[in-house]
């Protein structure tokens, strides 16, 4: 795992086990707000370790950004804290958390200690600002990669934990497009110092709208290509020919991740215009 400090008194955590996915951990007097909790006991517990040795009463509120494992396993390592997240997030652990869940435990043994908590505080319309020591906490819904998804901003700080609304390839497989792009329109909205996206590095100031650009230009491509090769009859197959950079970005973060994701969201879309014809 590797930690950064953003602002003042705001870590972010990295993992390097899996995919880069990021958690981080807003520390005040009063308690700390941890936004995601990363998947694996190892990291998740470096990362508690680290919490429990800053002169602070322990974490009072976990949020979740959305329900996906990557996300929300390490949460039951803070059985005392509060589970904040949107309410379908709620549903959706329910739903497709618990079995995948069983299923990942079946494959990975150190899995085996993880119970999903279940949001205890949630919202469903607007946003929700968690206060504690003096620091505020904004919570913006944000759906497009999954329906429950949610950012955290810190105004003081202009920090955003943009979760994966932000990461280096656009994923709407579990979620959808037209939301994902009002979505992004949201971040640039705001007056960022520092974006944490929910896989990869931090990215700086002067150039989250250059990020936000290319998320919003490559969903316009891949609609279009797609679209293209169902109006020319092209089976799914011929879309491996549609390679990640034709669309504006790279195939090199996340090791590999972003191809996968690429080749996944062309299908999905493939599926869904092919069903709404
Ligand atoms: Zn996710």
């Amino acid at each position: 795992m590797f930690r950064e400090r953003v602002s003042n008194n705001i870590y972010v955590f990295t993992s390097e086990i899996y995919a880069q996915v990021t958690a981080g951990a807003i520390v005040t007097q009063e308690g700390i707000i941890l936004i995601d909790s990363l998947p694996f006991p190892t990291e998740s517990r470096e990362m508690a370790t680290f919490l429990a040795r800053t002169n602070s009463p322990g974490v009072r509120y976990v949020v979740l950004t959305h329900y996906h494992a990557d996300h929300s396993y390490g949460a039951y390592l803070f059985p005392n804290a509060d589970i904040v997240a949107h309410a379908k997030c709620r549903d959706l652990l329910i739903k497709h958390g618990e079995p995948a869940l069983k299923a990942a435990q079946a494959e990975e043994p150190e899995l085996d200690e993880v119970t999903l908590r279940s949001p205890s505080i949630t919202f469903d319309e607007g946003d929700l600002s968690l206060q504690l020591g003096g620091r505020v906490v904004r919570l913006i819904h944000t759906p497009g990669h999954t329906e429950d998804s949610i950012m955290a901003y810190i105004e003081d700080d202009r920090v955003l934990f943009a979760s994966d609304t932000v990461m280096p390839v656009p994923t709407i497989a579990d979620g959808d497009t037209d939301a994902l792009r009002a979505s992004l329109k949201k971040v640039i909205d705001l007056p960022i110092e520092n974006l944490v996206q929910g896989h990869g590095e931090v990215i700086l100031r002067g150039e989250v709208e250059v990020v936000v650009e290319a998320s919003l230009r490559y969903l316009n491509t891949i609609e279009k290509k797609v679209a293209k090769a169902i109006k020319s009859g092209k089976g799914k197959e011929w879309l491996q020919r549609i390679d990640i950079e034709s669309c504006g970005l790279s195939r090199i973060p996340l090791n590999g991740l972003v191809q996968q994701i690429h080749e996944a969201n062309l299908v999905t879309l493939y599926e869904r215009m092919i069903k709404d014809k």
